[in-house]
């Protein structure tokens, strides 16, 4: 399938319904940018801003953060791109925003609650994205710009986050679901939230309660659990009340099998390492979304990660 994939022409993510399902890059820097589109990245479903802070001491410039945002818009012009507030601290601390003595930092003062605790280093993030937006739309080559939350815990962050996304002139905010408290109270998040991405690689972390960069727990740490993909269903579900997009973004986008699991579970865009757009693509032209809805069912109703996955796979054979 590996080979076929590869050979087959890019086209634009879709079931064989003709379902449209945007597949986007998961980028760490926009010099990625051209390799993702060359493999067929319809956009930007998470762009990872930790790089322009984790070499330095100190936050980055206004300038030189407007100056990174505007050559990734320009890359990815007319077309969606979301970018993540900084998401500071657990596997990814930086000295000047993070406690190094926090006993448990993932459950600590990270992601969102890093960014308000320090709110200078959001507001300059939101003012250099806002001006490389303008920048790029004035030259012709903007892009569709939505700017999201990491770690997102409760409704009224998601507020907050909103609010302060739009005095910027931020015209789509949205949040990351990564703790299973969001993901319950989806419905909610969706009264201030434009958008949702769901953060799989956190929320699998959070939701079997097992560090994500600890090996002796590396077992627990699998998306195919049904309790991961019954807190993602309860975000598709909200998502399609409310009318608010919800990506996916965590490594699970990047499984073809699972990709097909969560479109059935309501995603309505996968984004992932640009090397496993291929692969997804071709593997979700292959069931209708009535296929898609009826594999995640038989992979809901499993009681662990590997019988999911086995009961995925045999309900994709029938
Ligand atoms: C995630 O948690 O799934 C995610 C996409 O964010 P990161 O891996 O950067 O924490
Ligand atoms: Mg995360």
């Amino acid at each position: 399938a590996r080979a076929a994939a590869a050979d087959a022409p890019i086209t634009d993510g879709a079931l064989k319904d003709g379902t449209a399902v945007p597949l986007l890059a998961n980028l760490g820097t926009p010099a990625g940018a051209a390799e993702a589109v060359a493999l067929g990245a319809e956009g930007v479903g998470l762009f990872r801003t930790e790089f322009l802070f984790l070499s330095s001491s100190s936050a980055p410039t206004i300038e030189q953060q407007r100056e990174s945002y505007a050559q990734l818009l320009t890359a990815f012009a007319g077309k969606k791109v979301v970018v993540r507030a900084l998401d500071a601290g657990a596997d990814k601390p930086l000295p000047f925003l993070n406690d190094a003595h926090e006993e448990n930092p993932a459950l600590g003062l990270r992601g969102l609650r890093a960014l308000r605790a320090s709110e200078d280093i959001l507001r300059e993030q939101l003012t250099a994205l806002a001006e490389a937006d303008a920048q790029t739309r004035a030259a012709g080559n903007g892009a569709d710009l939505w700017v999201m939350a990491p770690m997102v815990a409760t409704v009224e962050e998601s507020e907050y986050f909103v609010a302060l996304a739009h005095e910027y002139d931020i015209r789509t905010a949205g949040v990351m679901v990564e703790v299973p408290s969001s993901a319950l109270m989806a419905d909610q998040i969706f009264a201030s939230a434009e958008f949702a991405s769901i953060g799989t690689n956190d929320l699998t972390q959070y939701t079997l309660a097992a560090d994500r960069l600890l090996g002796s727990v590396a077992g627990y740490q699998d998306p195919w659990h049904p309790a991961v993909l019954r807190l993602i269903r309860e975000v598709g579900a909200a998502g399609a009340r409310t009318g608010r997009p919800v990506g996916i973004c965590g490594e699970a986008a990047a499984d073809p099998m699972l990709a097909v699991v969560l479109v059935g579970l309501g995603a309505t865009s996968l984004s992932m390492a640009p090397t496993a757009l291929a692969d997804v693509r071709a593997t979700l032209l292959q069931y209708s979304l009535d296929d898609a809805k009826a594999i995640a069912e038989a992979a809901l109703a499993a009681t662990d990660a590997a019988s999911a996955r086995e009961a995925a796979r045999a309900a994709s054979a029938s």
